[in-house]
């Protein structure tokens, strides 16, 4: 007889995973799978594929720039229906399940809507549905403030449910179910040649979500950080072992690169001869974060006569507020006519712990770019990264010759 210890097991099931009815069975007979074998499951599902933009899209239909907290009503019910026919399909193959929205498990969030923060979890309704042996089917992307208001986590957020209820139930793992095979050197459906990981660091994970890999929600990965929950991203199509996100390892520094990502719809603003004062550079910046508005790579180029220049990227969606924000606040410092701007561009990164004790990579990144006759506009590094802007239509090309050119092909 197999004895085995009885695990709690987060399983999260995205967008393509749960996209039609067929699917969803298919998840559910997978979670049933996992249940038989003795283990408690929790299920985090998000909202059919395409779902959430249609939603979105009719608030937009109806109000351009939506009233947030009214936009989080209409985009956390993609989940709300999701969860109940993911019950009742478990129902149909003979399990027991019960679905929970967000404010029913109490998945507690700050009232920043859109892009609100989890704060706590409260795991008595889960562990009830063990008891009960019912599989607990959470809504993931929503939680609920303090006032009883929906809130949503940001785009790609049921990734960040997941790890966080996984993070709360102190579960053996948190697997990612997803439409590739885990997490790839670069986006597998923009590099052919692109190569399954089988463990990745957080940080390098934190990194490549943040340029650009939507594979993980940023904040999950924080989240698997700061609690230590080992999350398992893979496919929900195969039984293939997928990719490890773990704390780093001593082999990982034997690879330079681990990946490369790129971000689009980045635009960036240029101010010219900005006065050469203390001071000058929180004076610009200040009106942009009060608006909510990040910027992201920021350069200062010395120039002469107590003068400099100012340039910084910023999300493309962000550009119009941003300049107008600049025009009516920072005439003074700076007259419209030295406000520049150029849209289309993208962030392409190469990233790996491997960087810390090897020098040359940002060299072999502007040789491999210089190449293809790609211009950079602007660099940033950061210890285990380098990533340049450069005009949006070259993005996929660099992609694919940074690949190449750093060997992370398959089979290279
Ligand atoms: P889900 O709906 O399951 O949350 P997402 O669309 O949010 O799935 O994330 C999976 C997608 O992430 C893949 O289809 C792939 O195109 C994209 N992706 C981008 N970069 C990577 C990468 N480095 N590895 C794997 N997938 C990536
Ligand atoms: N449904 C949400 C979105 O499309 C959350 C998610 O899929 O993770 O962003
Ligand atoms: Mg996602």
């Amino acid at each position: 007889m197999e004895i085995s210890a009885a695990l709690v097991i987060v399983q999260k099931y995205g967008g393509t995973s749960v996209g039609t009815v067929d699917r969803i069975r298919n998840v559910a007979r997978r979670v049933l799978a996992t249940q038989r074998k003795g283990h408690d499951v929790v299920v985090v599902v998000s909202a059919m594929s395409g779902e959430t933009n249609r939603l979105l899209g009719l608030a937009q239909q109806i109000s351009p720039i939506p009233d947030e907290r009214e936009l989080d009503v209409v985009a956390s019910t993609g989940e709300q229906v999701t969860v109940g026919l993911m019950a009742l399909a478990i129902h149909a193959e003979g399990g027991k399940a019960t679905s929970l929205l967000g404010h029913q498990v109490r998945i507690l969030t700050d009232s920043a809507f859109a892009r609100a923060r989890i704060q706590d979890i409260d795991v008595q309704a889960i562990r009830k549905a063990f008891a009960a042996q019912k599989i607990a089917v959470i809504a993931g992307f929503q939680g609920v403030d303090k006032d009883g208001n929906i809130t949503t986590l940001g785009r790609g957020g049921s990734d960040t449910s997941a790890v966080a209820v996984a993070a709360a139930l102190k579960a053996d793992s948190c697997e990612i179910y997803t439409d590739v095979d885990g997490v790839y050197t670069a986006d597998p459906n923009v590099v052919r040649n692109a190569r399954k990981i089988d463990r990745i660091s957080y940080e390098e994970m934190l990194e490549l979500a943040s340029l650009g890999a939507k594979v993980l929600q940023i904040r999950s990965v924080e989240f698997g950080m700061k609690y230590q929950v080992p999350i398992h991203v893979r496919s929900s199509f195969n039984d293939h072992e997928g990719t490890w996100v773990v704390p780093e390892e001593k082999a990982m520094e034997a690879v330079l690169v681990a990946g490369v990502t790129a971000t689009r719809d980045e635009a960036k603003i240029t101010l010219s001869g900005v006065p050469d004062r203390p001071g000058v550079q929180a004076e610009v910046l200040r009106p942009l974060a009060e608006a909510g508005i990040v910027v992201d790579v920021i350069v200062q180029a010395h120039i002469q006569n107590g003068r400099t220049n100012l340039t910084f990227t910023l999300p493309s969606a962000d550009l119009a507020r941003a300049k107008d924000i600049l025009l009516k606040q920072c005439a003074g410092i700076c007259p419209p006519e030295q406000l520049k701007s150029e849209e289309n561009l993208s962030k392409v990164s190469v990233v790996g712990v491997g960087m810390r004790s090897h020098a040359g990579v940002a060299l072999k990144m502007f040789e491999i770019l210089a190449k293809e006759n790609i211009h950079v506009h602007l660099i940033s590094t950061s210890e285990i990264k380098i990533s340049c802007v450069i005009e949006g239509k070259y993005a996929e090309l660099a992609v694919r010759a940074l690949h190449d050119g750093f060997g992370l092909a398959a089979g290279a």
